[in-house]
């Protein structure tokens, strides 16, 4: 993670939407190809700037319809998380409103969600369904997922979250609640080819060990991937999990030294948060250093949503990362892209720039990368390019 092989004076040539050559500009003038081609060439010129490859944003659940303002005042005036969710805020305030939604309604605030995000320099974004929890809503969302990522040049992976928060209407009876989750949803997601993932919050007030691995068993039978909100809250012993093979564990605030000495044998990566602690204003943030040392493949993503952690911004994520977690600008860098990849499962054409890969970048008016996360608060992103397409802001 603190190697980022940085070719100062760089060429990229892309073909097709697909990375052909990575190396200086010398080289790439010298290339047989260019020299036959060059007048039907379209030169980016990125003199002076930074290219990065695009961020991967591994963990969003952008399909709301509100931002979450009576929220954020109660907390400021000193409500818990759990206070404000028995209050009937937190996730469940946002249900009834996507419920109501027209799907193209939902789909138009993913869509603006996702061009804010490419205008912050991401290109691939994980979009979770969830603020629904019936089976109609939440299909629903990752229609609305589907039709906005229709219409960006982006690449969007979309996750099933039906197991977010269990859901007024079945409290007291969450064993229901998970067997509509497992019956109707992973499969009816699944056999329409709607989700490539299923996420699980797995916490006290969200989901037991016991039911997270009843979801799990489902999405591995219907052929789905899983992942899920670990540790935000409180521990959660996470071997257990291990033989499903979980792309991810998320958040992370709590995690014990042997389950990070198991996850470091795994595939599985640690997505952190940081975006979360800082907008609830906690004190502490995930330990990125005890995991990183340990070997643990780290992410960084921006957790977008209305309670907890309303940026699209990974530069701001990558700037907690830096400040509050002390991973370094190189570290922040990995984690923003290849790490965000392989916990998305995609490293092999997402997250760097390599031949093959697909031609996503972002493009900073800044001399050097560590003024990324160190002019906390800015978007110094001038361009992105999106499997070949670019999207400019200037
Ligand atoms: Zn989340």
């Amino acid at each position: 993670m603190k190697q980022l092989g940085i070719i100062e004076n760089a060429a990229v040539l892309c073909l097709g939407g697909k990375i052909v050559s990575v190396g200086t500009a010398k080289e790439a003038l010298r290339d047989p190809w260019m020299k036959k081609h060059r007048r039907s060439v379209t030169e980016i010129d990125c003199a002076g700037k930074v290219v990065l490859p695009g961020f991967v944003d591994s963990h969003t659940h952008p399909a709301f319809v509100s931002p979450r303002l009576v929220d954020f005042e109660k907390r400021i005036e000193g409500a818990s998380y759990e206070q404000i969710a028995a209050a009937g805020g937190g996730i469940r305030s946002s249900l009834e409103a996507v419920r109501k939604a027209a799907k193209t309604a939902l789909a138009a605030k993913i869509l603006t969600a996702l061009r804010a995000m490419a205008a912050h320099g991401t290109t691939t974004v994980e979009a979770k369904s969830g603020y629904g929890l019936t089976v109609e809503s939440e299909l629903k969302s990752l229609e609305a997922i589907r039709d906005a990522a229709s219409r960006w040049p982006g690449t969007v992976v979309p996750t099933l979250l039906g197991a977010h928060v269990v859901p007024k209407e079945f409290q007291g009876c969450s064993q229901n609640y998970v067997e509509a989750v497992c019956k109707e949803m992973i499969p009816r997601a699944a056999r329409r080819k709607l989700a490539q993932f299923v996420d699980v919050f797995c916490d006290k007030g969200a989901f037991t060990p016991q039911e997270t691995e009843r979801i799990f068993e489902a999405a591995a039978k219907h052929g789905l991937s899983v992942r899920a909100h670990m540790g935000q809250l409180s521990e959660t012993l996470l071997a257990p999990f291990l033989r499903f093979n979980p792309a991810s564990f998320d958040h992370m605030d709590y995690v014990n030294e042997d389950d990070i000495r198991q996850l470091a044998k795994s595939d599985t990566i640690a997505t952190l948060v940081p975006g979360a602690n800082y907008f609830l204003g906690l004190k502490e943030y995930p330990n990125a250093r005890r995991l990183i040392d340990a070997g643990v493949p780290v992410a960084l993503a921006t957790d977008y949503n209305p309670g907890t952690s309303p940026t699209i911004s990974m530069p701001m994520a990558m700037s907690l990362a830096c400040t509050h977690m002390k991973m370094s600008p190189a570290e922040a860098v990995a984690a923003a892209t290849i790490n965000g990849a392989w916990a998305l499962r995609v490293a092999d054409r997402k997250g760097s720039i390599e031949p093959g890969k697909d031609a996503d970048f972002a493009i900073f008016a800044v001399t050097d990368y560590r003024e990324i996360p160190y002019w906390f608060g800015a978007n110094h992103c001038t361009a992105t390019i999106m499997n070949g397409a670019l999207a400019s802001r200037e």
